[in-house]
């Protein structure tokens, strides 16, 4: 069964074509600039095969038509006509209360997905034009959406609620949703796997830092906590978003410089995290190459950012009761040792103690990083997203044709 695993961004098509059977990634690729000038789309191949190409993709529709050309090309592709293709798994970033798993596409999923836009109005319509593009070019190829969200779903009511005004939690679900799901199982599972316990009987606390970043606390085989919370600005200090603060500075800011909530929503959104703080850049390795040099605000950002993680990994502990592992992932997790052992650094009275070497060399891989005597466990995982999708996926068409 071959698998077109989609992310749709708002002007981006991230993809790959993954063999079900193998798990192997027959293609990957992304078309970026989708409606503007120079749109581009970039493929790996299996074999190594690269092509990029620079042409007019005015949407979503003709980006994804374009990707499958090329999967069908005779010099760049891997399949000779759509009919290899058997399913597609699409990432949807919201599924707000009503979606605890992945579930096959029908027209009353639509409909909820559209119900959903006020909540993810950054990225739900985008997976939705994204849906709707590969529905038209792939029409009798069942689809299923796979949910950042799901994974958080049993999150307990004392730790989704906000304190506020009980009404807007009815009026406008205004609630922790979390987002990263997909990912925090991933590395879960896998964590699970090597400690060699069933994930039901672990308490893990897996740290999933990319350009979004997020920590989960998984107790019995499911989210008990998160730190994105009704969006992904909230929990920790990411590239470009604030993180946790105080809601009040924004009322604060937004008085003395007049600003629209437009311009506030960038504001926290895109100019805050990282950036903000270090003026430099939103990329760990630049921000890290700064602080080595000696520049004073960069060293600041690093410092801010894995504070935070590490208060996090405490609240996370004593919400579950107690610790058995901790999971790095994602770009900033599997590639920056100094941001590991900055956030790990004291937490030996937890039993919590990284070993400096194998922290050094664990870079991009698998590996256990902590020293012999460390009770709790530490693991750098590269995550793999696309992979649950296809599996998700996977799942759902083979159950849908046994009941046919
Ligand atoms: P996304 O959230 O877009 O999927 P990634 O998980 O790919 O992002 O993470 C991207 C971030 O990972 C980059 O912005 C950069 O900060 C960080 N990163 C990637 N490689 C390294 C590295 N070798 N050292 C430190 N940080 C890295």
């Amino acid at each position: 069964m071959r698998i077109f695993v989609l992310n749709c961004g708002s002007s981006s098509v991230k993809y790959q074509l993954i063999d079900a059977e193998t798990e192997e990634a027959l293609a990957k690729g992304a078309v970026e600039r989708i409606g503007m000038s120079g749109a581009s789309l970039k493929q790996t191949r299996h074999d190594g095969d690269k092509l990029h190409y620079v042409g007019e993709m005015l949407d979503h529709t003709m980006a994804i038509g374009n990707v499958l050309s090329v999967l069908m090309s005779r010099n760049h592709g891997v399949i000779s006509s759509l009919d290899e293709i058997d399913a597609v798994g699409h990432r949807v970033v919201h599924g707000g209360e009503q979606f605890s798993q992945s579930i096959l596409l029908t027209k009353e999923v639509m409909d909820a997905l559209k119900d959903c836009i006020d909540l993810a109005p950054l990225h739900n319509p985008h997976n939705i034009k994204g849906i709707q593009a590969a529905q038209r070019s792939l029409p009798d190829v069942p689809q299923v959406c796979v949910f950042d969200t799901a994974f958080h779903h049993k999150i307990p009511r004392h730790a989704f609620m906000y304190a506020i005004p009980y009404s807007l939690y009815r009026r406008y679900r205004i609630r922790r949703y979390g987002f990263h799901g997909t990912s925090h199982r991933y590395v879960s599972n896998m964590a699970a796997e090597l400690f060699g316990k069933p994930l039901k009987e672990m308490r893990i606390i897996t740290i999933h830092l990319g350009n979004g970043s997020s920590i989960a606390a998984i107790k019995d085989g499911h989210s008990v906590d998160t730190s994105m919370g009704f969006t992904p600005v909230e929990g920790l200090v990411m590239g470009t978003r604030t993180g946790d603060l105080d809601p009040a500075i924004i009322l604060h800011v937004m008085g003395q410089e007049e600003l629209t909530l437009a311009q506030a929503n960038t504001l926290l959104n895109k100019h805050s995290g990282l950036t903000g703080l270090s003026g430099i850049s939103s990329d760990v390795r630049e921000i890290i190459e700064e602080a080595e040099s000696g520049n004073d605000r960069a060293k600041m950002a690093l410092e801010v950012m894995t504070y935070r993680i590490k208060k996090y990994i405490g609240a996370y502990t004593a919400a579950m009761h107690g610790l058995d592992c901790i999971v790095f992932t994602a770009g900033i997790g599997e590639n920056a040792p100094l941001v590991r052992k900055m956030a790990l650094d004291g937490l030996a009275y937890m039993s919590v103690e990284l070993d400096e070497e194998k922290n050094r060399i664990a870079v991009g891989k698998q590996m256990e990083i902590q020293t012999a005597g460390s009770k709790v466990k530490i693991y750098t995982i590269p995550t793999n997203e696309e992979l649950v999708i296809a599996r998700d996926t996977k799942k759902i068409v083979m159950e849908m044709s046994a009941k046919k």
